[in-house]
Parts: C-alpha cells; structure tokens; sequence
C-alpha cells in the first residue's frame, strides 16, 4: 500500500509548534514582523504576497506590507530594503521575486540584511549551508527535508536522486541532503537539463525529489519497487479544455510503484508556506536573544 504523504497535515503540525514559540517570543513583549515587499502587477505574485501574509497573521506574525510601483527605478527598491535592514521592529524581509527587469535579483537578494533573510538566499546563508553551518534553510528544501522526517523515511546511506539544479529548490536541496546531518548523510546525485538518461539516474533511487518544472517528467517506469517520491514541482496544463495543476511527477503510474509519494496540490507547497514561518520566527529569536524551541 503506498502511503500518501500529507504536506497539509504535517505544516499545520509546524505551524501548532510556532504557535508555541510565538507565545514564548510574545511573553518577552516581542512580536515576529515579516516584512513583504511586493514590486509587480503580475497577478501570481499579488496572491503568493498575500497568501504569505495571511498564514502570518493565522499564527501571530505580524505582516508588514510594502507595495511599490513596478516602474520606479531600482534605488526605491533598495532603499526600502536599507530601510526595513534598519527597522528593529522588523525580523524577516521577503521581496517576492520576479522583481522587474531593470533591478538586478541578485543585487536585492545581496541588499537584505543576512540576519533577516528568511527566504535564505543571500550569499552569506547560502555558504553557511554549503559549509554545514545554516541558519535559515530555504524553505521548500528545509520543506521537504521535513517530510521526509515525518515520513520516517531514512535519509543515511540513501540514494537520493534531486531533478532540479536551481539555486532555491534543487542545490540547496543537494546540499541539505549530503550533510553529516540528522535526514542528510545521503549520496545524491544532483540531476539536470543535461543529464544523460534521467530514467537511469531516478530508478537507481531509495529517494527521488523532483523539482525541474517540467509536467509529469518522472512517471513510474522511472523509479524503483518501494522508492519514496517528493513532488515539489507545481504546473499549469490544460487537461480536457480545463486548466489544472500537475507536479514534476506523474502521479498514477508513480504511485503504483512507489512506498510513497507527495501528491501535488497538497504536498511540498503548504510546507514551503510554513517554512517561511518557521524562519521568521527563528529570525526574531536570534535577533531579540529570547530562546524558542522550533519544531
Ligand atoms: P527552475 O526553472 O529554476 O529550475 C528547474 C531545474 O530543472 C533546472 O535546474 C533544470 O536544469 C532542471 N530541468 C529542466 N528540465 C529538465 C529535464 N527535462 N530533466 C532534468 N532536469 C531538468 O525551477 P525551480 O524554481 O527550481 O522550480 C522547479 C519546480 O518546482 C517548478 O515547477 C516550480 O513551480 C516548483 N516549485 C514549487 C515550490 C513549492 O512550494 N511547491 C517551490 C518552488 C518551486
């Protein structure tokens, strides 16, 4: 029988423990304050900022909103984020990206102060990890790391095949996996766009994570008796005039042969929703000195 691994219900689980952490922050007279900033009309992002600012407020993180036009030049852009650096009063800065082609991503991920970096992408949280020192863990691979915990799935000795080299999703990933770290010590094997005979590489796999964005790529012919499968990709297609949303996987022939798989929608995305969480509140331990227990 292969289990179905509920993202649903194991991010409402971390989301009852921050709850606990933010009463402890609460007692010290703190209030975790994200900060988002928004600089685009484009309709996803508008709902991926708000959807943020909802399960902030559902657990008792404030949510700042910073909304800018896309067209001001990119210097409004940094001095919102030289200023909420400055905020005391702010723990987490989240600029939702894509920002607009006339400001360099990279220059805003470098502008945000590292000690509020929840997204954790700035360089400086990006080496820690790769170091085997990480403060804020990405948060759809600190996501997936997650399920696999609640799924007891065994991570030491595993091979794990990662579908997805990207730098929020695939090598992070990589990088959690291979640590001398509890749900690390695995070997993985980090593919791409150019590897060679992808079906080699997965059925070869205890673990397979697919994150490429490419609809249905592994499908069950690719994975081995028993093999347990993260779906973190989330697709558009239009299936019988109806659009609909698919993962990375195909998840009927998967699950025929998989112990168990992540469904999509339902799986990786509620856990990169919580994670975000889970970071800010991390971000205002460390910043006001007030000891939380994560979850
Ligand atoms: P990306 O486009 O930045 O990277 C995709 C990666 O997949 C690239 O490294 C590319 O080399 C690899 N790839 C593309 N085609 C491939 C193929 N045929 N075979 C092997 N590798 C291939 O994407 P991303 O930002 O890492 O996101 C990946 C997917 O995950 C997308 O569907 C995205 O929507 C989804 N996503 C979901 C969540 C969530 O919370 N569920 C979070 C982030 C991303």
């Amino acid at each position: 029988m292969t289990r179905i691994i509920d993202g649903n219900d194991v991010a409402s689980d971390v989301r009852d423990g921050l709850g606990d952490a933010i009463a402890t922050l609460e007692d010290d007279g703190v209030t975790p304050t994200l900060a988002t900033v928004l600089m685009s009309d484009d309709p996803a992002s508008e709902t991926y900022v708000s959807m943020k600012q909802e399960d902030c407020e559902e657990v008792g993180i404030e949510a700042l909103d910073v909304e800018l036009d896309p067209d001001a030049p990119a210097e409004k852009l940094f001095g919102t984020v030289e200023d909420l650096n400055a905020d005391p009063n702010v723990n987490g800065i989240l600029v939702q990206m894509p920002v607009p082609d006339h400001v360099s991503n990279r220059d805003v991920i470098r502008a945000i102060d590292p000690a509020k970096d929840v997204d954790g992408f700035h360089p400086e949280n990006v080496g820690r990890l790769v170091a085997g020192d990480p403060v804020f863990k990405p948060c759809t691979p600190h996501g997936v790391l997650k399920l696999l915990e609640d799924a007891d799935v065994e991570t030491e000795g595993a091979d794990v095949a990662v579908v997805g080299r990207s730098n929020i999703v695939g090598k992070p990933l990589a990088n959690l996996l291979v640590q001398k770290a509890d749900y690390g010590n695995a070997t993985v094997t980090l593919c791409h766009s150019r590897t060679d005979d992808l079906a080699e590489k997965t059925r070869r796999a205890d673990v397979v994570i697919a994150a490429a964005g490419v609809p249905e790529l592994v499908d069950g012919s690719m994975l081995t008796e028993g093999a347990v499968v993260i779906d973190v990709g989330v697709n558009r297609v239009d299936r019988d005039g109806e659009s609909t949303l698919v993962g990375d996987v195909d998840f009927e022939s998967a699950k025929e042969v998989a112990g168990a798989i992540t469904p999509v929608p339902g799986g990786v995305g509620p856990m990169t929703r919580a994670m975000l969480l889970y970071n800010t509140v991390m971000a205002t331990g460390r910043q006001t000195d007030v000891s939380v227990d994560l979850p």
